[in-house]
């Protein structure tokens, strides 16, 4: 049975895990959206084996910041170690989604992070996106390497795997997949047919300005 006060948690993560699956961004079985469990030390995330088409509320897996299962439910996806650290870095991080989108894991295998090509870019996701070295999809590693390469951003490439992003909020977050993936898909057809032209720092002050009032998640202090 699920808990009244949990269920609009289960519920963002399951409305969330269907919209980036009909946005293309995942497959049945990869990627994962979690949510934190209000100020609690604890997340709803999409289980291991998810089926994104039939997901429902008492699929999604509760879990503390040790990984541990709350109450009964799924094995949670291999991957939470990601998310866990994610939310530990980041008191502000209401969302966290990793996606293996085809593009940006595209460029991810051949190590290429994405400058800054686009204004949206910098409002969005505070700049260049940047690539986490590889480490092993269910480590502690990967939340490491993942952070180091978000820095003060929303989103990152990891190596010859995907994508992750964090939002104060679920819409914030899985816009922020999106916009990776589209900037993913952008860049690498510029690279078909010349030489990219990188935006300069210079011209983009407001919409640092922007990023930081509006959708940085990193801490202040
Ligand atoms: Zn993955």
């Amino acid at each position: 049975m699920v808990l009244e006060k949990e269920l609009e948690f289960r519920k963002e993560v399951v409305n969330g895990a269907k919209k980036i699956y009909e946005k293309g961004l995942n497959d049945n079985n990869e990627g994962n959206i979690s949510v934190r469990f209000g100020r609690k030390e604890e997340i709803f995330i999409t289980p291991t084996a998810n089926q994104y088409d039939s997901l429902m509320v008492d699929q999604i897996t509760h879990i503390d910041f040790e990984g541990n299962v709350i109450g009964k439910g799924k094995i949670p996806s291999t991957e939470t170690k990601l998310h866990i650290a994610l939310y530990k870095a980041r008191p502000k991080v209401k969302c966290v989604i990793h996606t293996h989108s085809p593009y940006a894991t595209m460029l991810s295998i051949v190590r290429k992070p994405i400058p800054i090509i686009m204004e949206e870019q910098v409002v969005f996701l505070g700049g260049s996106i940047d690539l986490a070295p590889y480490g092993e999809a269910h480590t502690e590693k990967v939340g490491e390497v993942a952070l180091k390469a978000l820095n003060k951003k929303n989103g990152a490439l990891l190596s010859n795997h995907g994508v992750i992003v964090c939002g104060k909020s679920v819409v914030n977050a899985i816009k922020y997949a999106e916009l990776v993936e589209k900037l993913a898909k952008i860049y690498w057809g510029a690279l078909q047919v010349g030489t990219p032209i990188m935006l300069e720092n210079e011209n983009l002050e407001k919409f640092y300005e922007m990023y930081d009032r509006l959708f940085s998640n990193f801490p202040k202090k």
